[in-house]
């Protein structure tokens, strides 16, 4: 049987998923905050993809009969929404990929091999996501390519003058996201560009953006990137989509070979009801973009303001201003942050500890090392992001279970301060 290797509360201890889900017990309200990680899908997002499995525009899009006909033009209707929605020229400018994952490595490593005649060196930023940093480090070093990774200040912004430096004639590909999926600094990425075409006009830019789209305007031809990553659950679509925009004229290769679609840099048979839905959940975010980043922005304050101002011992992660709409990231001195997660989950409050990709590893995020977090800060971190579906009632449900859960923790932790 699976066996969940957490912390709770006494000491450690294994449970198996039964016995965790046996503590549980009906709570009062369930506030899912763990948006950086999966998703529910938001219900309009679902009615939409629906038909699209076996009702409608089931067919090929590449075949030549009424259903490919009709799935031909959902993905062309699409491809001109999100063309459209990111600021793109053209529409054979997005590509669509199964994940952030695979668009990261599509750019990254696609990037690297089709433009290694004119140099080896490859620029990224410390606190990138995995799919960034392990690609460079796993991927590209062993393949011969110089890998310059440029440390970023306590709020997590990049040092231009450090970025200044790593760019020089050799330099090929840069990657920097937009804004950083664990703490939500929106880093000047204009000014990155800006400092690379000046530099080295013939560097490819890339940045990953999945945790900037739907949250702050993104207009890939006004940043000038020549590459951009984003992503379908972040932003409450399904998981299994996201999409690759590369401008035209800059040289990717494949990752895989098979049989081409409509997509020139992902062979495979498009998927319509995914695509459906990544495009939907967009279309709702966008709809009423103002409003809804507001209502985003004034619940994070409510809750980030509502812990540093009744909780002691708490420390901010990631800057103040230039901060995602949804991003609460908060250390917690003196507690534990899988059994802080495990804690709120008795009490409906869903929340992830660290970094959940290195979370079965129990290593402290590399983004919170980045930014000079000591270890026990980074164990003690949670990370929250709320969405547009979220309500004031919702903030105020964590408000008043989390100090209790921390106080529980702080009460039982063998880290107590002092
Ligand atoms: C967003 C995210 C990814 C990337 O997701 P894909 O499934 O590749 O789209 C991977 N790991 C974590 C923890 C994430 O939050």
């Amino acid at each position: 049987m699976y066996k969940y290797h957490g912390v709770i509360g006494f000491g450690v201890a294994m449970f198996s998923v039964e016995e965790l889900l046996k503590m549980h017990g009906e709570a009062e309200r369930e506030v899912y905050l763990d948006l950086e990680n999966s998703a529910p899908v938001a219900p309009e997002v679902l009615e939409a993809m629906l038909p699209y499995f076996s009702e409608k525009a089931y067919g090929n899009p590449s075949i030549t009969h009424k259903p490919g006909w009709m799935a031909y033009d959902v993905i062309q209707r699409a491809l001109e929404n999100f063309r459209r929605w990111l600021g793109a020229s053209r529409v054979e400018e997005i590509n669509f990929t199964p994940g952030e994952t695979e668009a990261n490595n599509l750019a990254l490593i696609g990037a690297a091999q089709g433009n290694k005649r004119k140099g080896r060196r490859i620029v990224i930023s410390a606190i990138e996501p995995l799919s960034i940093l392990h690609v460079a480090e796993h991927i590209l070093k062993p393949l011969g390519f110089d890998v310059v990774k440029i440390p970023v200040d306590e709020e997590g912004f990049i040092d231009l003058d450090s970025l200044d430096e790593a760019v020089n004639g050799e330099t090929i590909l840069v990657s920097l996201s937009a804004v950083n999926h664990e703490i939500g600094t929106i880093q000047p990425l204009r000014e990155a560009v800006e400092l690379v075409r000046d530099r080295n006009p013939e560097a490819v830019f890339h940045t990953d953006a999945s945790d900037a789209y739907g949250r702050i305007p993104l207009d890939v031809e006004r940043l000038g990137v020549d590459m951009a990553t984003v992503s379908s659950y972040k932003i409450l679509g399904p998981r299994g989509i996201a999409a690759l925009y590369v401008r035209e004229g800059v040289e990717v290769k494949r990752l895989l070979e098979g049989q081409l679609g409509t997509q020139r840099l992902w062979p495979g048979v498009e998927n319509v009801p995914l695509i459906v839905g990544f495009q939907k959940a967009s279309e709702l975010i966008f709809r009423d973009f103002d409003g809804k980043t507001s209502h985003m922005k004034h619940l994070r304050d409510q809750l980030m303001d509502g812990i540093l101002n009744s909780i002691s011992g708490t420390l901010l992660n990631g800057p103040r201003e230039e901060r995602a709409p949804d991003n609460v990231n908060i250390s917690f001195l003196g507690c534990e942050g899988e059994a802080l997660t495990i804690e709120l989950s008795l009490r409906g409050v869903y929340v992830s500890s660290g970094s959940a990709c290195t979370r079965r590893l129990l290593q402290p995020s590399h983004v919170l090392t980045a930014i000079g977090r000591r270890p026990e800060e980074a164990h003690g971190s949670i990370l929250m992001k709320v969405s547009w579906l979220h309500s004031d009632k919702d903030v105020d449900y964590v408000l008043r279970v989390l100090p209790e859960a921390v106080e529980r923790l702080r009460g039982l932790s063998p880290l107590k301060e002092g």
